[in-house]
């Protein structure tokens, strides 16, 4: 039977891509081939934004009410097909059903928080600047945006960018990851049923060809990227040259802290999660455990127990805590962080290479990895493994966990465990991350907060979603009057 193969969304049609190079879609909890994408070239890019900039002026001048009713028809929807995206989300990227769950949950909010425009566009005024003349300042919508988005949250990230690109006026193209491009298919499959204006709304699959052609394209306005830090860097200084506004989120290396007088019990569950959920792959994930002072025995003996009493499988299957990696690629790179953390001298106090899950023999599974006697400089604690690989270093005070965190090149998330207020304030006010969870394991903004961090994990200077990205997608046109 011939495989899916993915189509693109433009002018509110689906259509063949023009390109001939595609690449393989799998499910990895199963190692097997089940759809093909296109990698889109220029001619796919150039229709999507010729419609793109088509709708554009009617779409500005629509009221901002009106739009936001889009986005409220269009919830309803993904809650009515909530269950089937988490599904197809799973199938294709792997983390367990619960999360992709999550996920889409995490995805919905966005669109309620967007449709808070008619609140969050407005703007200021003052009269009497001078004698008789008054000021105000309109937020303008600018055209045409795009997001270019990574594999391991394939529904929700697009989603922490469209809402409001729209609500705001602009008109919008997504660019899937080629590695997930099912599950925002199935998410537009909802979008055509609301019925936006044709070309409001598009999707183009496709590479790093697709991308350059976005880069390349004078009438994209800006780009909201979501990726590793090379892209992210890339992005960045192409969107600089080329002019275009650009919010360009990168990798991470986030380090969890415990201080001697954590709330273990409590503190216990979340730390699996923050390390071990999403197989690690999550900007937000734990990287490095860092119990301090004496509590490091203790904690590495039960985060060990419970790593290992961990159920690895088929995402889809309710009672398993984690799924597979990404790809078979990714495993592969896991697995050679591995062999490095060894080489370097790490102690593997927990080995997830060779991992097998009898039911699924072929599916790229990485077990559980908890590395001990981990100095700062090695490999494993500076580089982003993206994967379910721990590494333990252990500081002696707060002093040397902040030295620890400001140290390392990317600056996402770090979270600190503690029943102290002063370690707690100490840790906030120094520690560099831009998201610091006090007791919480995966420090996550919700929709009306900003997500992005910061050193190489950020580039640019407005984040995802919160308030401030209705400021990223208009300009901010002053009129200034006098009446005779
Ligand atoms: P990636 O950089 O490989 O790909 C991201 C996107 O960029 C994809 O759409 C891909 O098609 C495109 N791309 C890849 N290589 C390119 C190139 N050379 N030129 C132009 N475009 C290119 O990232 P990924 O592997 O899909 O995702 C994992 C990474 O994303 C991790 O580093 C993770 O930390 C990061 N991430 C960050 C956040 C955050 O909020 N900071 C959130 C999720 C994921």
């Amino acid at each position: 039977m011939a495989l899916p193969l993915m189509k693109n969304f433009v002018n509110g049609e689906w259509i063949d891509s023009t390109s001939a190079v595609r690449g393989d879609v799998w499910n990895p909890a199963l190692g097997e081939k089940i759809a093909e994408v296109p990698y889109g070239n220029k001619e796919d890019v150039d229709k999507a934004v010729e419609a793109a900039k088509a709708a554009f002026p009617e779409w500005r001048a629509t009221p901002p009410l009106t739009r936001a009713r889009y986005l409220f028809r269009l919830k309803d929807a993904f809650e009515e097909n909530f269950e089937e995206i988490a599904r197809v989300l799973t199938t294709e990227q792997g983390k367990v059903i619960d999360e992709a769950r999550g996920e889409v949950r995490r995805m919905i909010e966005n669109i309620e928080h967007a449709t808070g425009v008619t609140t969050m566009m407005t703007s200021y005024a003052l009269e009497d600047i001078a004698k008789d003349i008054d000021c105000s300042g309109h937020r303008q919508p600018l055209g045409v945006f795009a997001a270019i988005v990574p594999y391991n949250f394939p529904g929700m990230v697009a989603w922490w960018f469209l809402p409001y690109a729209l609500v705001s006026g602009n008109t919008f193209i997504v660019k899937p990851s080629e590695q997930v491009p099912m599950t925002q298919t199935k998410i537009f499959e909802i979008v055509e049923e609301i019925g936006f204006p044709e070309g409001v709304v598009n999707m183009v699959h496709g590479s790093k060809d697709t991308v350059n052609a976005m880069l390349d394209h004078p009438d994209i306005k800006g780009i909201s990227f979501v990726g590793s830090t090379p892209t992210a860097k890339y992005i960045y200084q192409r969107c600089g040259e080329t002019g275009k506004r650009v919010q360009s989120l990168g990798g991470a290396k986030n380090v969890v802290t415990i201080m001697p007088d954590a709330n273990l019990d409590k503190a216990m569950p979340s730390l699996i999660t923050s390390f071990f959920g999403c197989a690690g792959q999550r900007c937000l994930s734990g990287s490095i455990l860092a119990p301090v002072g004496d509590i490091y025995e203790e904690v590495k003996g039960r985060f060990l127990e419970a790593a290992k009493n961990m159920k690895v499988g088929n995402g889809l299957d309710e009672s398993v805590a984690m799924g597979p990696v990404g790809s078979k690629a990714h495993m592969e790179k896991i697995l050679g962080f591995i062999e490095k953390g060894v080489e370097e001298g790490a102690e593997l106090l927990l080995d997830g290479r060779g991992f097998k899950v009898d039911e699924y023999p072929n599916g790229y599974f990485v077990g559980p990895t908890i590395f001990d006697n981990v100095n700062p400089d090695m490999t494993i604690c500076s580089e982003e493994i993206f994967g379910p690989v721990v590494s333990l270093v252990n500081p002696q005070n707060l002093d040397e966990v902040i030295e620890l965190i400001n140290s390392r090149q990317f600056a996402n998330a770090s979270c600190i465990y503690t029943q102290s207020g002063a370690v707690a304030r100490e840790f906030k006010y120094r520690a560099n991350p831009s998201m610091i969870g006090l007791n919480i394991g995966i420090a996550a903004p919700m929709s009306f907060f900003p997500f992005g961090g910061y050193g190489n994990s950020f580039f640019g200077d407005i984040k995802g979603h919160g308030r401030e990205i209705f400021q990223f997608y208009t300009d901010m046109k002053v009129v200034i009057e006098r009446w005779f």
